[in-house]
């Protein structure tokens, strides 16, 4: 096992049906003995998602797509600067979702998402995704209401049936070489505070803020149980859930990147082979090259 799987092995959740999230602490730090261990390795791990991107783009068979999901302040935005930094920006693609438009409000709750899954030898991140539909939309009853689904089909089953609709489509996605792996940041409610206090007194800080983020606080145990079924409900061997730790970011960036290392390596990427035909090819050039002037 390398080291990013041994890593992520307490975060990892592939059986939804024994997840139960009072058993994952957003203060972990694992068994490192230092922030700068934590540096190192993060570094290596950078280095490494570099390397097996390259190949992945050259491969060109695979696409990955990673999905963060958190409360605020969490340090989605963080984790994907920090982690992404080592890796070329035309193999990957980062789209954030906010609140629906009039025109994805027109279209089934899939549609805005399916429309900019990563291509083959990408990497594509969603910072938020259509798990909000299982989690804002459930806190808020009134943005289901606002969806404009015909009311016959708006029953106390929708949220199985949403869980249906999204285990079928990453099934879906996974049969078609597009694998899925999503990330939850688990934030505890103190440390939220202590981060929007920090917004409110940094004036750097200031612009992050927002009252609409205190005002879902409000709903913190709400979000609590929604984020928990859905992980129940949609962690799967083939589309795991990782939980982890983002009280201390340091922590979180090194488990998001090493995730990532693990993603990449289970797919046993290699460069194309070159044939005996392309390798005809390479010999010819290299004579003419070196034939003239
Ligand atoms: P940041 O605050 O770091 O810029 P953010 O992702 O929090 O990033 P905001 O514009 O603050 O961006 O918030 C986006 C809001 O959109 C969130 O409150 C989220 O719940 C909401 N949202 C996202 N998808 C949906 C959806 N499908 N239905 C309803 N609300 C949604
Ligand atoms: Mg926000």
């Amino acid at each position: 096992m390398s080291w990013a799987s041994k890593l992520v092995k307490p975060y990892r959740v592939e059986d939804g049906k024994k997840f139960r999230l009072k058993d994952f602490d957003p203060g972990d730090t694992g068994q490192l003995h230092s922030k700068e261990h934590a540096e190192e390795l993060l570094q290596r791990g950078i280095a490494s998602m570099a390397e097996l991107q390259d190949k992945l783009y050259a491969q060109d068979r695979w696409g990955v797509l990673i999905i963060f999901q958190a409360m605020d302040a969490a340090g989605k935005d963080g984790a994907i600067k920090h982690v992404m930094s080592g890796v070329n920006p035309q193999g990957c693609q980062v789209y954030s979702f906010k609140v629906p438009s009039a025109e994805d409000l027109d279209h089934d709750f899939l549609w805005r998402t399916n429309r900019l899954l990563p291509e083959r030898g990408r990497i594509g991140i969603f910072n938020r995704s259509y798990y909000e539909e299982v989690l804002v939309a459930r806190v808020h009853p009134e943005i289901l209401q606002n969806e404009r689904i015909p009311a016959p089909l708006v029953t106390k089953d929708i949220w199985k049936e949403r869980f249906d609709d999204i285990n079928g489509c990453e099934k879906y996605l996974t049969r078609n070489g597009i694998v899925t792996r999503k990330f939850f940041l688990h934030l505890s409610k103190k440390e939220q505070k202590r981060r929007f206090l920090e917004r409110l007194e940094k004036p750097e800080k200031n612009w992050k803020f927002s009252a609409a983020d205190l005002r879902e606080r409000e709903h913190w145990d709400d979000y609590m149980k929604a984020y928990e079924d859905m992980i129940v409900q949609t962690a799967t061997e083939h589309s795991p859930w990782y939980v982890i730790p983002a009280d201390n970011k340091w922590f979180t960036r090194l488990v998001v990147a090493a995730a990532i290392v693990e993603t990449l390596e289970d797919l046993k990427l290699a460069y194309p082979k070159v044939g005996p035909e392309k390798r005809k090819e390479l010999e010819a050039a290299r004579a003419s090259l070196e034939a003239k002037k």
